[in-house]
């Protein structure tokens, strides 16, 4: 089976986990917390351009997924089975709504753009590893990381 070239982490799934990981991992290396090279293979098909997915988390700080932000709110307002309104905090966190869609966009573009990682766009059909290295399984080809 043919291989592409070795890397040293191989991402499969290129959604909201694979995403961050791959954005830590250079934010790890770029700060010199990995040591040696850094080639990253993040395995996953190009999502639905056409589909809109929005995302809500709560955060106490700053996240790296604020700039798609649709909304957010740190406060409440909680109305009484007698009608009685009043406004209560979150306790220092912030409730954002985000577009995924176009979060997920920016970041696998941003990723495919660093000349550290490769993206591969294409669904895995296996996944294995050993001892001394892990492989992601493409049809016709072996993604694999040492
Ligand atoms: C309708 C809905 C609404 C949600 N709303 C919220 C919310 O508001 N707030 C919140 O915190 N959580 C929400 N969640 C949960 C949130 O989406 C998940 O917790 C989160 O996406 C999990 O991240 P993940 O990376 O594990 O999976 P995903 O984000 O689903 O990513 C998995 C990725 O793997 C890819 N993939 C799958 N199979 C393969 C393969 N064989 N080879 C390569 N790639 C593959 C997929 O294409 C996908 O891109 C919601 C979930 C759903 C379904």
């Amino acid at each position: 089976m043919p291989e592409h070239p070795e890397f040293d982490h191989v991402i499969v799934g290129a959604g909201l986990s694979g995403l961050l990981l791959a954005r830590r991992l250079l934010m790890a290396a770029d700060a010199g917390r990995l040591p040696g090279a850094v080639r990253i293979a993040l395995v996953g098909p190009v999502p639905d351009p056409a589909q809109r997915v929005t995302f809500a988390h709560w955060a106490r700080r700053p996240t790296p997924l604020d700039d798609w932000s649709i909304g957010a709110w740190s406060e409440l307002q909680v109305v009484d089975h007698a009608g009685h309104a009043r406004v209560v905090g979150l306790d220092g966190y912030r409730y954002t709504a985000l577009a995924w869609d176009r979060a997920r966009a920016a970041l696998r573009q941003t990723l495919a753009a660093d000349p550290r990682v490769t993206v591969v766009a294409e669904r895995a059909v296996g996944v294995g590893g050993d001892a001394d290295a892990a492989w992601a399984d493409l049809p016709g080809a072996r993604v694999l990381g040492r």
